[in-house]
């Protein structure tokens, strides 16, 4: 074979690229609920926005971008996250004129040059949202009881927040120094990477894939001893109030997350669906990263899922019932026949499947081939809650006539093709 796909990257076919659109039906619902309206912003930006925003130092920029020249010379990058650029076009829109909050929701894809491995992908993809304009507390507990409401709707069941709170500002300075000062002593044990994450971003050193550096972590200075007075209120009203939201959670403080931009509040989901301890998804607040991109001060709190996992682990199949209808023309014959009949059942029954088999090899065959998604009903691109074949013999044909059959009763009935809509009016309500 000449072309494959590109590694770390997948083709979709029915029944997952179904789940997929499913899973976003859903969070639309979910999430439009709340108030959230849909952003679709560019899969590429200027490769500065996500130096700037998820930080120089973070791997994602560091080491897993897909950056190139355009023909003019221009860098650019893929994006590899959505934050970054929905808060570009928040400021190219004039944020600071827009009513408050903002409500924003997305799905799509997102690009890391990463090591595929199960359910890791170079193309991947993310649903996510973004509450923007609000400073106070109420703004996580909001963002994260739609968040679990949204995991349930989809099956999931014993979820937990790990939650924690990352010092912002003086601060901030004051934890990376106390920590620099904690490891240094360690740092010639370090690989290369983590002797520049110390001294460069003592923070990223959470993100080390090194063993040691995550035991010495364990006594290392710890992010809640460094908040100050403002933090520490916002950080305590959020664990006071979250259960009202129906979020069970954990406090842990080693979570800081693998992007710069955050501030304060930061979270991970797990689910024991899940059977892993892997995360489904993170967020927090970025109270600072409008400002840092050249907008007005904003506060800010957003949370991206990776669809794919979610998808995969669903312990429910998101997709809604339908009912398929498979019309058999007998031969080439009945095709122009079939055609019509096929465009009548789908006025009088727009939400079934209206399938026209154009083999005319027979109707035995064609049944055959109907009786196939009967046997296995989730492998159709719906869900199929039940199955009509639609016979069509030259006698159907001559007389003006359908053979309507019922594959799951084996029950068959003739009858004329004006009753159409009575007749599969009926079915729907049986
Ligand atoms: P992040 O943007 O790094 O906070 O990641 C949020 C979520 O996106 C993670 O919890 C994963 O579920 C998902 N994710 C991140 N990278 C990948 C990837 N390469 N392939 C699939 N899912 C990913």
């Amino acid at each position: 074979m000449k072309y494959r796909s590109v590694k770390g990257t997948r083709d979709l076919f029915a029944p997952e690229s179904e789940r997929f659109a499913a899973t976003e039906r859903v969070a639309r619902e979910v999430f439009g609920s709340y108030g959230y309206a849909e952003i679709r912003t560019p899969t590429f930006e200027s490769t500065d926005l996500f130096a700037r925003s998820v930080g120089e130092t973070t791997d994602l920029v560091h080491k897993e971008m897909y950056t190139f020249p355009d023909r003019k010379g221009r860098s650019l990058t893929l994006r590899p996250e959505n934050t970054a650029g929905v808060v570009r076009a928040l400021i190219e829109r004039g944020v600071q004129d827009l009513p408050k909050p903002i409500r924003l929701w997305y799905a799509g894809p997102q690009f890391r040059y990463e090591q595929p491995q199960a359910g890791r992908y170079r193309e991947f993809h993310q649903i996510g949202a973004e509450l923007i304009g609000v400073p106070s507390v109420s703004a996580d507990i909001e963002l994260l009881g739609m968040l679990f409401v949204f995991l349930r709707r989809l099956g999931y069941e014993g979820l937990r927040a790990r939650i924690n709170c990352v010092p912002t500002g003086k601060a901030r300075e004051t934890f990376s120094a106390a920590l620099r000062e904690f490891l240094r002593p360690h740092a010639r044990r370090f690989g290369p990477d983590d002797q520049r994450r110390l001294e460069q971003n003592p923070l990223r050193l959470f993100d080390s894939k090194d063993p040691a550096v995550q035991g010495l972590l364990k006594d290392a200075p710890k992010t809640l001893d460094f908040l100050d007075e403002k933090a520490r209120a916002h950080h305590e009203e959020f664990k006071r109030e979250l259960p009202q939201s129906g979020v069970d959670f954990v406090e842990d403080g080693t979570l800081v997350r693998g992007l710069d931009y955050y501030t304060l509040t930061v979270f991970e989901v797990t689910s024991g669906s899940l059977g892993a301890q892997d995360a489904i998804l993170g967020g927090g607040r970025y109270d600072n990263l409008f400002a840092e991109l050249g907008g007005p001060p904003m506060p800010a709190v957003g949370f991206a899922i990776g669809e794919d996992r979610l998808v995969a682990a669903a312990p429910k199949d998101p997709r809604s019932e339908k009912a398929l209808i498979v019309v058999v023309p007998d031969s080439p014959d009945e095709f122009s026949y079939a055609l019509a009949v096929s465009n009548e059942i789908r006025a009088c029954r727009p939400d079934a499947g209206v399938e026209t088999d154009f083999a005319g090899k027979g109707i035995a065959k064609g049944l055959g081939r109907a009786a196939q998604v009967l046997s296995d009903p989730s492998r159709h691109g719906a869900r199929v809650s039940t199955v009509h074949a639609v016979l069509l013999g030259g006698r159907e044909r001559e007389s003006g006539t359908v053979t309507v059959k019922d594959l799951a009763s084996g029950q068959q009935r003739t009858f004329p093709r004006q009753n159409l809509a009575e007749e599969f009016g009926a079915a729907r309500q049986a």
